[in-house]
């Protein structure tokens, strides 16, 4: 009974750490609808998760009201419920330059996309959530905490995702649950839709900055969201949890 299976919807799940997270979810037997904005990386997605019977892909940009609905729409009639709504889409830079020169149009995309598409996928998606007390998760990320320079816009919507997620938790509860996620560095070069065939790998200090002794993979994101979705988190929601292999709990001022 294919209709009966947990249904999970994943922005920004054509590449990187949703790519990741799609693949989790296909492994543990879900079915699972991405939405993308990039139609090449949907396309190379659609070879590369093999599993058509319960992947949907479905082209959409999340900062525009009538796709995010139509998309929606979709994703409920294909999947027939929505168990859990992933917001991670984002552009993923945080460097737009010195505020000086940083555009209004460039501050504007980055809420739009980062921060208003989650308010959009949470406000179309609720109402099928609620059936089955689904819950939310929203992808934010360590620079909501803490910044390089020449982040302002990144790291604004970041934090505006965090406030987000636990005014949506306080107006849901107790039929839906919202949590955010904040990654430190995740290595999503080898789930890029124009990943070379050989990576260059990453450093030995790199990985061993962190306390953890290693940089964070998209896995390590996905089992955060395998976990927030399951039941065993239902006494949890309104909460930022922050998967960065110690990073933001690193002393490191110079000698
Ligand atoms: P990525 O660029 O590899 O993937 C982002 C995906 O979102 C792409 O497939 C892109 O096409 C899609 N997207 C962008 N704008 C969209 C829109 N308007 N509508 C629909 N889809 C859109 O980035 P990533 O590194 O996998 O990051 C995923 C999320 O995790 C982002 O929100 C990012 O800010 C966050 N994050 C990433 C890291 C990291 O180290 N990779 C760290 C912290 C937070």
């Amino acid at each position: 009974m294919a209709q009966q299976l947990p249904v999970i919807l994943i922005t920004g799940g054509a590449q990187g750490i949703g790519k990741g997270i799609a693949a989790y979810f296909l492994d543990k037997g879900w079915r699972v609808v991405v939405l993308d904005q990039d139609a090449e990386a949907i396309t190379a997605c659609r070879q590369d998760l093999n599993n058509p019977d319960n992947l949907r892909l479905i082209t959409t940009d999340v900062s525009r009201e009538s796709e995010v609905v139509a998309a929606v729409d979709e994703a409920v009639r294909w999947g027939g419920r929505l168990d859990a709504t992933v917001s991670n889409a984002g552009i993923a830079d945080p460097d737009t330059g010195p505020i000086e020169t940083l555009e209004l149009a460039q501050w504007q995309r980055r809420i739009d996309v980062n921060l208003t598409g989650a308010f959009l996928m949470a406000k179309h998606t609720v109402p099928h959530l609620r059936q089955t007390r689904g819950s939310i998760v929203n992808m934010a990320s360590t620079r909501a905490l803490q910044s390089e320079p020449h982040s302002e816009a990144y790291a604004a919507s970041k934090g505006g995702l965090i406030a987000l997620t636990h005014a949506l938790a306080m107006s849901l509860g107790p039929d839906v649950r919202a949590n955010s996620i904040s990654p430190g560095w995740i290595d999503v070069r080898a789930w890029q839709a124009d990943a070379p065939a050989r990576l260059q790998p990453l450093s030995a200090s790199d990985h061993e900055q962190h306390p953890s002794g290693r940089v964070g993979t998209p896995a390590d994101v996905a089992a955060m969201v395998a976990y927030l979705v399951s039941p065993e988190a239902r006494f949890v929601t309104g909460q930022n949890f922050v998967i960065d292999g110690g990073m933001t709990r690193k002393m490191i001022y110079e000698d």
